[in-house]
This record gives structure tokens, C-alpha cells and sequence, in this order.
């Protein structure tokens, strides 16, 4: 069996996929049942050529595929795959190379080193912070989280990596209730658990009360505490004020933590990067490639200002490493051992984009959300819940009856059936509303006006 057969066919079928994109439904149309009755069957005692897997595999997922790659999907913040970071990731795949360590692939270590760099450049963040590559905003949350983990206990005479937290000094998670369901799981995957967590209350516009932190800060000066601030929420996109609340953490000596999954990346932009200001004093950082870069999955990126600290949390010898003199073991600074040359793609992408054409797809991406919220909110019986203050908003459906809970949910599932564009639902201040999320590089205006008429096809057409 030849590779060039084979590979030459998965290129086929995947240019074959994207150029299909525009005239597909966006939503899935194949039932769990069909997809199980296709792809299912009893375990293979003997193989199959390689290419007829590939043919087969294409065939049976049709309908199952949800096409948020393309440029009408605007239900959760997922980014499309941009065609060099695509290129590079195929590459990945094929070079098959291990980025646990410099020796297993020098290139994707130095690739590694170049990304951290221009990265912290790109996000605004101090030159010196430490950097690592891993699979997305949660396992950044866990990364960093563990470094603070470390720091705040050492400082309190207790070494977690050695000892555990059984019997360590508790530690205290203060966010706002904007904070998204990950922290949570970071929380648990590292003993925290989720008591640990203490909510702050937030103003009208969902950004963290500084009276209120402060207040809850000052409660228990002796216990080690984090401090964790949203750089855009899901629904809004609401920024946490961080410079002041920075400089409440660091009159009390707690850890803050960033979560921008995506908000990290208006730093990129002239019009956007103020909603950021203050946020290079924060401890660490959490963010996704494979949301406004445009990367595929899996990537997302941890910075850390304490280095030292980050490097004590994961830094593991092993009998068989082979150092290199003056280079960067990747996994002394990340949770994964062995894993993939995540490096690739996102250098691919920074290369072929550049600072302007990330901050282009930023922007384009915050004017495509604001006139979806604005024409789509213009409708009758449309109610606009939160306007976006980047790529994020909600909207509500009005029914006759009163009960428009029902109603959103009932024209969220008529919109997805229709096909043109996708939207999800959500829960918001009590209400069921149509969140509006825009992330993907391939979205035109063309997109957004063929959606909006969707959405007033839907909306005459009636139940
Ligand atoms: C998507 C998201 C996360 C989780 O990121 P993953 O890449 O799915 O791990 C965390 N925080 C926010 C604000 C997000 O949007």
C-alpha cells in the first residue's frame, strides 16, 4: 500500500468538504441512530485497505458533521480552520512528531519558542512570562492554576507538589458569576474542588463590583487566594476592569488569572485593545488558538508571569530524557507528556495573517455580531437582551401569548432546521434568549445578510 494513494484521496475528500460548505445545511441531519448503524458494527478482526477506510469513513459521517468551519455559524465561539493553519496542521499530522521534548523535534521546540514570543507580543503580555501549548482554555486554567497552587502555598511554607493539598492551608477562587463552566473543572482536576469558589457580585453591566472584591479579599487576609477575571464572557463579552482589581490582589498577595478564551484577542486591535487595559498585570493567562486565531482543534495557550513558579508545578525528570544544553523542554511546562506539534499551525497562522490580518478578523468579526444583533433585533417581536460589546450578543423572541421562553427555543430550532446559519440557545438573567456569537475568519457580509434574511423567513413563515 502506497502512502501517496491514500493521502492523496483524504486531500481530495477535504477540498471536496470545504468547497461544499456554502451550498450545505449548516446544522446535522443524521440521526445518533444512523450515524451508530453506519459507522457501528462489530470490532474488525481483519483490516481493510486504507483508502477504502477513507472512502467509507467520508460516506458515513455525511449528516453527522456540524459545519461550524464555515462562515454561517454563529452558535458557540468556534473559530474555522484558516487554510495555512489547516496546511500546517495536515503537515503536523504527517511529520508525526512528539513535543514532549527539544530532542524529539527540535523544529517544533525553536517553532514553540518563536509562537510564545510573538504571542505575548500580539496579546499584550509581559515579554518574560513563561508560555505553554496545550489543548484549550481548560487545560490553560489547569496550567496556570497549578502554578498559582504552588506559589501561593510556598510562600506559606508548604511544597504541594510534594506533600499534596491534604492538609495544605485552603485556598479561596474569587470570580464573578460571568466566569465560564471550565474554571470550574479546573478547579476539581486540581483538589481545589468547586467550594472552593466564592462568587463576587457584579454590576448591571457584569463587571466585577471592586467594593465587593476588595471587601471579600480583606475578610480573610491570611488565606491564599486567586483571583479570576474575565477577559469576554460568552454572552456579552464583558471585560473585568483589571487594573484596579490587579491592584487589590496585589495589596493582599493573591494570584490573578485571566480567562480569555477569546477576549484576549482584541489586544490585537487599535479599536478594542483598551477594553484590556490593566489586564498585563494579572499573574497568568488563559487563551484559545482554536477560537479567533483560527486554528484547528486542539490549541490553547498559557502564560504565566512567575516562571519559576510555573516551572516548579510541572517540571518532571525522567531517566531516559536527553537535555539539550539552553533549550526549552516543552513538558516542563506543560500538564501533557507526549503530544502533538500544536507549535505548527499556530505559527502558520501568525505568519500568514500577521498582527493586522488577526486584528482584521477580530473586527470583522465584531461589526458581522453587532449588525446580526442590531438588523436581527430590528425585526418585529424581536427583543434585543445585550447588544455585544465585541463578538458576543443575545436576542430574545417575543411570543403573543407571553410566553417567549418557549418561543425562543421553538425559533432557535426552526433557524437550525432551516439550515442557512446556526444559532444555539442559552439561559441569561433567567430568561431563554439566541446567543449570537461570530468568531470564524470565513464569514462575509454576504453571510450576514443571507442569514438576517433567513431569520425574517423563519420569523414570517410563523410556527
Ligand atoms: C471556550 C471557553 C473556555 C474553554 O475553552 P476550551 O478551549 O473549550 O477548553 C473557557 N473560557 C471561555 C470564556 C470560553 O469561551
Amino acid at each position: 500500500m502506497s502512502d501517496s494513494e491514500v493521502l492523496q484521496r483524504a486531500a481530495s475528500h477535504a477540498l471536496d468538504y470545504l468547497q461544499s460548505l456554502d451550498r450545505r445545511p449548516v446544522g446535522t441531519t443524521a440521526d445518533p441512530a444512523t450515524l451508530r448503524d453506519r459507522l457501528g458494527g462489530p470490532l474488525p478482526e481483519t483490516g481493510l485497505p486504507a483508502v477504502e477506510v477513507i472512502d467509507a469513513l467520508v460516506r458515513d459521517v455525511e449528516g453527522g458533521l456540524l459545519h461550524s468551519t464555515g462562515g454561517r455559524f454563529f452558535g458557540w465561539v468556534i473559530g474555522g480552520a484558516h487554510p495555512a493553519a489547516l496546511a500546517a496542521d495536515w503537515l503536523t499530522a504527517a511529520w508525526d512528531q512528539n513535543a514532549a521534548a527539544f530532542a524529539c523535534s527540535p523544529a517544533e521546540a525553536v517553532v514553540e519558542e518563536v509562537c510564545g514570543a510573538w504571542l505575548k507580543a500580539l496579546l499584550g503580555l509581559p515579554a518574560d512570562a513563561s508560555f505553554g501549548f496545550v489543548t484549550g482554555c481548560q487545560m490553560a486554567h489547569v496550567t496556570a492554576l497549578a502554578a498559582a497552587r504552588h506559589r501561593l502555598l510556598r510562600d506559606r511554607g508548604w511544597d504541594v507538589e510534594r506533600r499534596g493539598l491534604a492538609g495544605a492551608p485552603p485556598l479561596r477562587i474569587l470570580t464573578s458569576a460571568l466566569r465560564h463552566e471550565s474554571l470550574l473543572r479546573a478547579l476539581r482536576l486540581l483538589g481545589f474542588g468547586s467550594d472552593a469558589l466564592e462568587i463576587i457580585p457584579s454590576g448591571a453591566d457584569g463587571r466585577i463590583e471592586l467594593d465587593e472584591l476588595e471587601a471579600a479579599l480583606k475578610a480573610e487576609p491570611e488565606r491564599p487566594a486567586i483571583v479570576v477575571l474575565q477577559a469576554g464572557d460568552l454572552n456579552r463579552g464583558v471585560f473585568d476592569p483589571f487594573g484596579p482589581a490587579c491592584a487589590l490582589a496585589r495589596a493582599t498577595g493573591a494570584w490573578v488569572h485571566v480567562d480569555g478564551a477569546f477576549g484576549l484577542w482584541t489586544a490585537t486591535s487599535p479599536r478594542f485593545r483598551h477594553l484590556l487595559d490593566g489586564a498585563e498585570q494579572a499573574d497568568s493567562w488563559a487563551t484559545d488558538g482554536h477560537k479567533w486565531l483560527n486554528l484547528p482543534f486542539d490549541s490553547g495557550f498559557v502564560f504565566i508571569s512567575d516562571p519559576e513558579a510555573h516551572r516548579a508545578a510541572f517540571a518532571q525528570a525522567a531517566s531516559y530524557s536527553q537535555p539539550v544544553e539552553g533549550t526549552r523542554q516543552q513538558k516542563d511546562w506543560n500538564p501533557e507528556w507526549s503530544r502533538r506539534g500544536r507549535g505548527f499551525p499556530a505559527y502558520a497562522a501568525i505568519r500568514a495573517l500577521g498582527r493586522k490580518g488577526i486584528a482584521g478578523i477580530v473586527e470583522r468579526c465584531c461589526d458581522h455580531a453587532a449588525r446580526l444583533v442590531a438588523e436581527i433585533g430590528a425585526l418585529p417581536r424581536v427583543e434585543v437582551l445585550a447588544r455585544p460589546v465585541i463578538n458576543q450578543g443575545l436576542l430574545r423572541f417575543l411570543d403573543g401569548a407571553g410566553n417567549h421562553d418557549r418561543h425562543t427555543d421553538a425559533v432557535i430550532a426552526r433557524l437550525q432546521a432551516e439550515g442557512t446559519a446556526w444559532f444555539g440557545g442559552t439561559t441569561w438573567d433567567g430568561v431563554r434568549a439566541m446567543r449570537v456569537s461570530v468568531c470564524n475568519w470565513r464569514t462575509t457580509d454576504e453571510d450576514v445578510a443571507r442569514t438576517i434574511d433567513a431569520v425574517k423567513r423563519v420569523l414570517s413563515e410563523g410556527p
